[in-house]
């Protein structure tokens, strides 16, 4: 195995696993460190599903050293830290922080950080991140519920969350090709630097990035600086492509999606697919509370569904009321309450015959999927942009879409199911 990945969210890393499948590493995911025994050999890349982006720094670190060691026993020669293409974080951490843990684990004293995905409008200029064009602080992840956004340098947010000095290599030396970068990475490095956030507006930026970057120890960014790794490694080692192809073998069973995700885009697919006659069933955070309204509430609810068609049940809301929410019950107990929730039915899926699950959110998915008790998806067809379907590798079958929130086109809830056979 050649590339070891430590990503901070599961929809994340299934985001990551789908580009390094789509540019021909073997990749199996995995939703927490792996299990001993689980077999990696068939493997070119593993990509550790964690849930530490929003947890205490010293669990993140904990937990991203305890994926690497693992990674490393199974073989892997090169760590990548993945997070957020929006650079999800407090300034407390948690990308400083394991950053700086993994540095020292893999004995390196250098690093990038570019969380660019320009398929998905994630570009970076001048350190700067715009997410389709806005500056990061002025668009919907200032309002994020659990990691509000407002700053757009991310120099600047970086450098809040740790000791070590964070550096720039700047658009003019990303577009001059990997030669230049090369450069630019020693210059940054000599001048005391041991992170530089690094530009990109385009694939070729990124691709670029992969080549100059392919031989440090550690890596940190988006999935798309992972985008250049694969063709940079295969240099001196062929890879067979994962198979790739428009429609994916899938468990016989009914199909679901629960959005935990208040993102604009889940909120966009949700509205699409109540006004496309999807039955949906909203939970809503203060019932949970007052224990009002259960996952019983939902399971009966789902009991009573009787189309073979996709059922919808979301927390879903507006920046205003999240706020609302959170100001009566604090931010993460509001976020705990509607994440225990949408576990709690997930819990309960297989046995009602739901075997095709949609799920909107990171940080709900990684719910979602414990409550499932999946321990390793394989990678299947692109339904949009950093969203493959998956399959569970052993215990319960199941297919599953993990969505990050601001992922996928409006009719994503609708038309990901024609990609299943
Ligand atoms: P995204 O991928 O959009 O960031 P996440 O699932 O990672 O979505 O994060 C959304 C967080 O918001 C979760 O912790 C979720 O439980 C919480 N949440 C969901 N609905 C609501 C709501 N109506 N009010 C407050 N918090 C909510």
């Amino acid at each position: 195995m050649r590339l070891g990945c430590i990503a901070d969210d599961l929809t994340g890393a299934s985001d990551l696993a789908l580009m390094l499948a789509r540019e021909g590493l073997r990749t199996i995911q995995t939703i927490g460190v792996p299990r001993e025994g689980l077999d990696l050999s068939a493997a070119d890349a593993v990509v550790v599903a964690l849930k530490s982006r929003t947890i205490p720094p010293q669990q993140a670190i904990e937990q991203s050293l305890a994926a690497a060691t693992a990674l490393r026993k199974a073989g892997a020669s090169h760590v990548f830290f993945k997070y957020c293409s929006t650079f999800d974080s407090t300034d407390e951490g948690n990308i400083g922080p394991v950053t700086e843990a993994l540095l020292a684990f893999t004995g390196s004293d250098f690093t990038l950080a570019c969380p660019a995905f320009p398929a998905n409008g994630r570009t970076i200029y001048k350190g700067h991140l715009f997410v389709n064009g806005v500056p990061l602080h002025e668009s919907s992840m200032k309002d994020h519920p659990l990691t509000p956004m407002r700053d757009s340098n991310l120099v600047r947010v970086l450098q809040r969350q740790m000791e070590l000095s964070v550096g720039l290599v700047p658009y003019e030396d990303v577009d001059a090709g990997p030669d230049a970068l090369r450069s630019a990475f020693a210059r940054e490095r000599a001048a005391g630097h041991r992170v530089v956030i690094v530009d990109a507006v385009s694939d070729t930026h990124l691709r670029s990035i992969g080549m100059a970057a392919a031989d440090f120890p550690l890596i940190t960014g988006g999935s798309g600086v992972a985008m250049g790794l694969p063709a940079a490694y295969r240099q001196d080692a062929a890879s067979a492509a994962a198979p790739r192809g428009a429609s994916f073998d899938a468990p016989d069973g009914r199909p679901i999606i629960l959005a935990g995700s208040c993102s604009s885009a889940t909120q966009g697919q949700v509205k699409a697919a109540i006004d496309a006659g999807v039955p949906a069933l909203r939970l809503d955070p203060m019932q949970l509370s007052s224990k009002d309204v259960t996952a019983q509430t939902a399971l009966d609810w789902l009991a009573a569904q009787q189309t073979n068609g996709p059922v919808l049940i979301y927390s879903t809301s507006t920046p205003d009321d999240v706020q609302a929410v959170q100001g009566k019950l604090g931010r993460m107990n509001a976020g705990e309450i509607v994440e225990k929730t949408l576990a709690d039915i997930a819990r309960a899926l297989p046995a009602l015959g739901f075997t095709r699950i949609i799920v909107a959110g990171g940080e709900t998915s990684g719910a979602v999927v414990n409550a499932l008790d999946v321990k390793a998806l394989t990678i299947g067809p692109e339904i949009d942009p950093g969203v493959p379907w998956t399959r569970s590798l052993g215990g319960v079958d199941l297919a599953l879409a993990l969505k990050s929130g601001n992922f996928g086109a409006p009719d994503f809830f609708l038309k990901a199911w024609t990609m299943l056979r």
